[in-house]
């Protein structure tokens, strides 16, 4: 694992969210849909459960179905509270011991992912690059050419990487690429197949792997 490249998700993957994010996000997507459409509460729940059977994510439905592009609306809605998360000093230190390259690929914004990291007090720094959905072009992790454009971007072999995530599905996208998946799991439950590696969380990972 000496020279592989570390690929990290931020969310529930660098902190414990919890339930808190999608809460938060819930929330903005809420006060998205009231202020841009004109829209009551109840109208605006209506919305989010109809995007939600029909697309992977609420940008996706808005830059289809209205005149907003992901963009904006990602922006906004990624512009949440980073107070209930804490500083965590061994991460820090733990990830700057490892020396192999470092990259951070979020579906979510630069700006939400450098807000976090200044919470947890890690320097942003320690990663070569941070890929965000805007570098995506919208086109997120559970597709694959998602990661074949960050891949090629940054002239990387799937093989030659080790991607953690919380999302099995993602990861399951990143192991058909080819990557090395490691799935940042609290609860105990059974290993996916497409999962070489399951840890509780992503210092017990990092030390175990890497240190
Ligand atoms: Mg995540």
């Amino acid at each position: 694992m000496k020279n592989k490249t570390l690929i990290f998700d931020l969310d529930s993957t660098l902190y414990y969210a919890g339930n808190q994010m999608e809460k938060l996000c819930y929330n903005k997507v809420m006060s998205f849909l009231i202020e841009n459409m004109k829209v009551n509460k109840i109208q605006a729940m209506k919305l989010i459960k109809e995007f939600r059977k029909n697309y992977h994510y609420d940008s996706e439905a808005i830059a289809k179905e209205y005149p907003f592009s992901q963009s904006e609306f990602i922006e906004y809605v990624c512009d949440i509270p980073t107070d209930f998360i804490s500083e965590d000093k061994e991460l820090a230190t733990i990830l700057k011991q490892i020396s192999n390259s470092k990259y951070i690929v979020t579906d979510s914004t630069q700006k939400h992912t450098k807000d976090v990291l200044e919470k947890i007090k890690i320097n942003k720094d320690l990663f070569v690059y941070i890929y965000d959905a805007h570098d995506m072009d919208y086109i997120f992790k559970y597709n694959k050419i998602c990661f074949e454009k960050f891949l090629d971007k940054f002239n990387l072999c799937a093989q030659d990487c080790v991607i953690f995530e919380d999302s099995i599905k993602n990861l399951e996208v990143a192991k058909s690429c080819g990557m090395i998946t490691v799935f940042v799991k609290p609860d105990k439950i059974e290993k996916p197949q497409y999962v070489d590696y399951m840890f509780s969380d992503i210092k017990t990972a990092l030390k175990e792997l890497f240190l």
